[in-house]
C-alpha cells in the first residue's frame, strides 16, 4: 500500500497483515486514515460523522464537534495543527520513522534538541489557547512505547517494538492525534489490580482468540479523549505476576465498538450555551477529559505493544511520567497568558505603577520561568534509551512537575489579589445588555479614564475562567493531579536524591572519616 505524507512525498507502507483477516484487521482498521490531516480544518472535519458513543449531561451526543460546549475543547486541539502549518519550525518536523513531515505532537525525540522544540511548542500552545490543547498524553505515550517495546523484544524475543513502529508509521503517514489512555479507576487504592473487589476496576485482557485480545475496564480522567483519533491505553502502576492480565498496551481507534465516552462536567462550561461570548472568560478554548469504558473492546495482535510482560509495567510508567512531568511546561504558556491578564487589569484600575502591583507581577514572572527553567532542563539533559530515543532527565522532570503542582496556585492568588473583587462578583453580559441596568453596568463599573468598561469586564472574566471557572480545570486542578499527585514526584524525587552520597561529601569536607557506627 502506498500513503502520501500529504507535503507531496509518498511512501511504501509494508505491515505484516494477512490478507484474509475479516473487518477487524489492520488495513481495514486504517482505511478511513488514507488522506493526512494537515491544516485544522481537516482536523476538523476528520472528527465530523464518526458513530462514537458519547455522553454529556445524561445525554448521547451525536455529534461532538457542533455541541456548544464540547467545541471550544476541539478548537483547542485544532491550534496544534494550525500551529504546525503556520509555524512548521516549531509545529512540525521530519521523521525518520515515516520519511513525513508531521505534526511534532508525533515525533520520537532522537536528541535533546527535539525535546527543547517540543516544550517551546507546549508553551506556545498554552500562550495561544489559555487552556489544555490535549495533545501530550498521546505524545509522551509514544515515546515511552519506543524504548520500552524495544527492551521487551531485547530481552524477550517478541515484535512488539516491530508493531510499534508499524503503528507509529501509520500515525506519522495520517497525522493523527493519539491519545494517551493511562489511569485506571483503581477502586481500593492500597490494592494491587488482581485484588481488586471488581476486576475491572484496572483495564485487563477478559479474552483472546486467534485474531487479538478483548480488553475491559475503563480509563478515567481522559484529556482530549473524544478529540482523539486513536488511544494507546497503558497499565498506570507497577504489576506483579498475579496481575499479567492487566499488564497490556495496545492501540485502538477511539470509535471501536465497545467504548463508551462520558465527558467531565467543568465549572461554569454551560456559560457557552448563555448565549454572548463575555461571561465564559475564554469562550473559543477549553480542554476536556472523559471516563472511557471498554466493554471487550478487540485489539488485533499488530496493535499490542505489550501483553502481560507484568515486569515492564514499572519502567512504561517512569518513561511515560518522565516525558509527561516535563509536558507541564505547557502550564508556563498559561501563566504568560495570566500574567498578562493581571497586568492589564492593574492597568484598568490605575494601579500598574504602584510598588507592590509591580513586585507581584515580578513574584508571577518568577514562578512561571522556574516552572520553565527546571522543565527545560530537563530537556536538555535528555539521554538516550537503548531503542535511540531521548528520555527527560528523571530528577529534573519530577522536580519541575512538582513545581507545576504549587506555583500555579500561588500565581493564580496573585493574579486575583491584583483583579480584585469584582472577578467574582461582576454581573453578567445579559444585565449589560439590558436596556435598564446596562447603563448603570457601564458608569459603575468603570475603571481608569479611556478603558472601556466592557474591556475590564472581559479580562476579569479571563482571570475567572482561569483561577476558578473552566479553564482552572487545566491551570490548577490538571496541575495538581495530571501526571501524578505530587506525592508520586516525591517518591521518585526520594529514590534519585543519592542521599548516601551527599552525607559521604560532606563528611569528607567536615574532616568526619565513617559512617555513623550502627551499635
Ligand atoms: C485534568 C486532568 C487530566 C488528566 N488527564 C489524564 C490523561 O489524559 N490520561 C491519563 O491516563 N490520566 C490523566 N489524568 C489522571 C492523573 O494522572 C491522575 O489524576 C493522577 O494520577 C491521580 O490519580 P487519581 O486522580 O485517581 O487520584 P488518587 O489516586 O485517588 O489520589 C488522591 C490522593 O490519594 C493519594 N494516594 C493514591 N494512592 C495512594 C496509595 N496507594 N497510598 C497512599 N496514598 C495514595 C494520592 O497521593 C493523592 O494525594 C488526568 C487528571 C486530571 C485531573
Ligand atoms: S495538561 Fe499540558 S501537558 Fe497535559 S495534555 Fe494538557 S497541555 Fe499537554
Amino acid at each position: 500500500m502506498r500513503a502520501g505524507c500529504g507535503d507531496g512525498t509518498s511512501i511504501e507502507l509494508k505491515f505484516q497483515v494477512e490478507e484474509d483477516t475479516v473487518m477487524f484487521d489492520v488495513e481495514t482498521l486504517w482505511a478511513d486514515f488514507a488522506r493526512p490531516i494537515v491544516s485544522a480544518d481537516d482536523y476538523l472535519n476528520s472528527l465530523r460523522g464518526r458513530r462514537m458513543n458519547v455522553y454529556f449531561r445524561g445525554e448521547r451526543v451525536l455529534e461532538p464537534v457542533d455541541h456548544p460546549v464540547i467545541r471550544p475543547s476541539i478548537n483547542a486541539m485544532a491550534e496544534t495543527y494550525r500551529l504546525a502549518t503556520e509555524r512548521p519550525e516549531l509545529g512540525s518536523v521530519r521523521s525518520e520513522i515515516s520519511g513525513c513531515q508531521i505534526n511534532r505532537f508525533l515525533h520520537i525525540a532522537t536528541d535533546p534538541t527535539d525535546l527543547v522544540a517540543k516544550h517551546e511548542m507546549q508553551r506556545e500552545l498554552g500562550r495561544r489557547t489559555g487552556t489544555c490543547f490535549q495533545r501530550c498524553v498521546g505524545l509522551d505515550a509514544i515515546g515511552a512505547c519506543h524504548s520500552v517495546t524495544f527492551d521487551i523484544d531485547a530481552e524477550r524475543g517478541t515484535d512488539y517494538h516491530k508493531n510499534f513502529l508499524a503503528f507509529v508509521r501509520r500515525a506519522q503517514v495520517a497525522n493523527i492525534v493519539i491519545g494517551g489512555a493511562m489511569t485506571d479507576p483503581k477502586g481500593d487504592r492500597s490494592k494491587p489490580p488482581h485484588q481488586q473487589a471488581d476486576l475491572d476496576l484496572f483495564l485487563r485482557v477478559v479474552r483472546r482468540d486467534d485474531n487479538g485480545i478483548y480488553v475491559s475496564g475503563a480509563k478515567m480522567h481522559q484529556t482530549g479523549a473524544v478529540n482523539s483519533h486513536w488511544l494507546i491505553f497503558m497499565p498506570t502502576m507497577r504489576m506483579t505476576e498475579a496481575d499479567r492480565d492487566w499488564a497490556v498496551v495496545g492501540a485502538v481507534r477511539v470509535d471501536a465498538p465497545g467504548l463508551t465516552y462520558v465527558i467531565g462536567r467543568q465549572t461554569n462550561d454551560t456559560r457557552s450555551v448563555d448565549g454572548g461570548d463575555l461571561d465564559a472568560g475564554n469562550a473559543r478554548f477549553a480542554g476536556q477529559e472523559a471516563l472511557i469504558v471498554f466493554d471487550e473492546v478487540f485489539v488485533p495482535y499488530d496493535h499490542l505493544f505489550m501483553d502481560g510482560e507484568w515486569s515492564y509495567a514499572a519502567s512504561l510508567v517512569e518513561r511515560f511520567t518522565t516525558y509527561h512531568r516535563s509536558s507541564y511546561v505547557c502550564k508556563t504558556g498559561l501563566g504568560d497568558v495570566l500574567i498578562g491578564a493581571a497586568a492589564t487589569a492593574a492597568e484598568h484600575n490605575g494601579v500598574e505603577g504602584a510598588s507592590h502591583i509591580k513586585d507581584k507581577l515580578v513574584e508571577m514572572t518568577h514562578l512561571n520561568e522556574t516552572i520553565y527553567s527546571s522543565c527545560m532542563a530537563a530537556a536538555f539533559r535528555s539521554k538516550p534509551m537503548a531503542s535511540g530515543a531521548y528520555l527527560n532527565d528523571e530528577m529534573l522532570s519530577n522536580v519541575a512537575k512538582h513545581n507545576v503542582t504549587r506555583f500555579p496556585f500561588e500565581i493564580a492568588r496573585l493574579a486575583q489579589d491584583i483583579a480584585g473583587g469584582l472577578v467574582v462578583t461582576m454581573p453578567s453580559e445579559k444585565d449589560l445588555q439590558n436596556n435598564e441596568i446596562g447603563p448603570l453596568i457601564r458608569k459603575f463599573l468603570q475603571g481608569k479614564s479611556g478603558v472601556e468598561t466592557v474591556d475590564r469586564m472581559r479580562i476579569l472574566r479571563l482571570i475567572e475562567n482561569m483561577t476558578i471557572g473552566r479553564n482552572a480545570v487545566g491551570y490548577l486542578t490538571e496541575s495538581l493531579h495530571g501526571a501524578g499527585s505530587p506525592q508520586a514526584q516525591r517518591i521518585q524525587i526520594a529514590r534519585g536524591m543519592r542521599l548516601e552520597d551527599k552525607k559521604a561529601r560532606a563528611r569528607a569536607l567536615a574532616g568526619v572519616s565513617e559512617p555513623i557506627r550502627k551499635d
